[in-house]
């Protein structure tokens, strides 16, 4: 494991703002939980937290379908991690309704074990369908939850085949994982109608504390606030309509946005003083804690390689 960690670290690239494509990264922690060279930055030009260096084309293809896996433990949930994802997408589905109302010709990108799914389809829903790359997850939502047929792992671009028009299109946890999260909100503006719903979910980063140094991973490479994901959205033709923000429950800081098409608002960017912004950040990440930071880091990496 750490063999492999080694070698990913050496196969990072250097990497663009993934909001504004400004490469000037203000630094605010080089390392990662997992000790890699990620420099973990704020965007000079438009105030986005971002990785600076990080996974990049076939790297990152070979990371989700191999060490990723191990490093999330997919294999070995426990019954309790599944039944609070179960849970936390009953809850979603819940909130999804009281906002949109019914729940149908529903995409769901990321889909993961595809207890969502499963919620819209005990909800009534018609038209529902997941994309998923994780081969593992893909496969709990075809033989455990009996979706088949309704996921697939195919790639997302704009030749894709969908059996349906989607009218909701929901991203939970995924955007701040993507290489070009732009891309796939101009997919998603292709595909909604007029009278269509993007619903994300990402960890907000506007209160670091919460989050600290466990939450900065290859993986994460974007770093939202609703300020800096307001003004992706806009630049996709996206008009925030609702954000709910909870502290607790799904994900710390768990921040969710439902957007419509048209009406694009403000995407100019403010002003921005990346320093100070990162040098906060900085603080509240208490990369050095002994409890939170890189020696509570370094210890868990020993357990997760030693298989513990
Ligand atoms: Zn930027």
């Amino acid at each position: 494991m750490l063999a492999d960690l080694w070698r990913l670290n050496r196969r990072l690239k250097r990497l663009r703002c993934p909001v504004c494509n400004a490469d000037e990264p203000a630094e605010i922690l080089r390392r990662d939980r997992y000790l890699l060279d990620v420099r973990l930055s704020v965007c000079r030009t438009c105030g986005t937290t971002y990785l600076a260096r990080g996974l990049a084309g076939e790297t990152a293809s070979a990371f989700y379908g191999g060490i990723y896996q191990r490093l999330m433990r997919t294999a070995d949930a426990s019954p309790a991690l599944i039944g609070a994802q179960r849970l936390a997408a009953g809850y979603r589905a819940h909130v999804l309704r009281y906002v949109i109302g019914p729940l149908d010709e529903v995409l769901d990108i990321g889909t993961g074990l595809g207890f969502f799914l499963d919620a819209c389809r005990q909800s009534g829903s018609r038209s529902y369908h997941g994309i998923e790359p994780g081969p593992v997850q893909r496969h709990f939502a075809e033989d455990e939850l009996g979706l088949g047929g309704h996921v697939d792992g195919d790639g997302l671009d704009a030749a894709r085949a969908l059996s349906f028009r989607p009218r909701i299109v929901t991203l939970f946890h995924v955007l701040e994982h993507l290489e070009d999260p732009g891309s796939v909100l101009a997919l998603a503006a292709g595909w909604l109608p007029p009278d269509g719903w993007l619903v994300i979910e990402v960890p907000d980063v506007s209160e670091w504390a919460g989050l600290g140094l466990q939450h900065v991973h290859v993986s994460h490479r974007s770093y939202f606030t609703p300020e800096t994901l307001g003004i992706l959205l806009a630049r996709h033709g996206f008009a925030i309509h609702r954000q709910d923000r909870e502290e607790h429950g799904i994900h710390p800081g768990n921040l969710r946005i439902f957007a419509r098409p048209g009406a694009a608002g403000d995407d100019r960017i403010p002003g921005v003083d990346a320093e100070a912004l990162a040098a906060e950040s900085r603080r509240r990440i208490e990369a050095f804690d002994v409890r939170k930071g890189y020696p509570r880091a370094a210890f868990r990496l020993l357990r997760l390689a030693t298989g513990r």
